[in-house]
């Protein structure tokens, strides 16, 4: 069998939504703080309500001291007030799969990137620069899926990597 050279591509693990993400789960691959994605993650695109159940979600992490930060891809206007209405310190133009943005929000949570899970529903921006950066990373389902062209064509690509991964997970 050919050498799978695409784990850089691949979750650490994948969840149906960030609701799904337990402390049992947090423990389980050492975990002790959360990057968080927002659009599609916490809610949808440039939606500025998050949605169902992502407040009693952060309510629950937050009551078992996991620091959370937003590091978003989007710009200052979108990021700020959701991140604000959330009670999550943000860093926008996040620039993932770089990992400058991530690289601001582990040191100002205190924690390495080995300790960070890095929460998202893309695998080009959150998985891939996650991964990069060294931190484990969670893979979420998009709430809702896109509807122009670029993001169409990127979530096709991103089907031949998860049909990889998927394989591989159940071998
Ligand atoms: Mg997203």
């Amino acid at each position: 069998m050919a050498e799978d050279n695409m784990p850089i591509f691949y979750p650490t693990i994948d969840v149906r939504g960030v609701c799904d993400i337990t402390l049992e789960l947090l423990g389980r691959l050492g975990v002790r703080a959360l990057i968080l994605d927002v659009d599609n993650t916490l809610t949808t695109h440039d939606n500025p309500v998050p949605s169902q159940g992502v407040r009693e979600w952060l309510a629950k992490m937050r009551q078992a001291g996991i620091p959370m930060m937003i590091v978003s891809n989007n710009h200052y206007e979108r990021v700020k007030p959701f991140a604000q209405l959330l009670g999550l310190p943000f860093v926008e133009d996040g620039r993932k799969p770089l990992s400058s943005g991530m690289s601001r929000a582990a040191q100002s949570m205190g924690v390495s990137p080995r300790e960070i899970a890095v929460v998202g529903d893309q695998i080009f921006t959150d998985i891939l620069g996650g991964n990069l950066f060294g931190a484990k990373t969670i893979l979420v389902q998009p709430i809702e899926l896109e509807d122009k062209p670029f993001f169409k064509c990127k979530r096709f690509l991103e089907k031949g990597v998860l049909r990889r991964y998927q394989r591989r997970k159940t071998r």
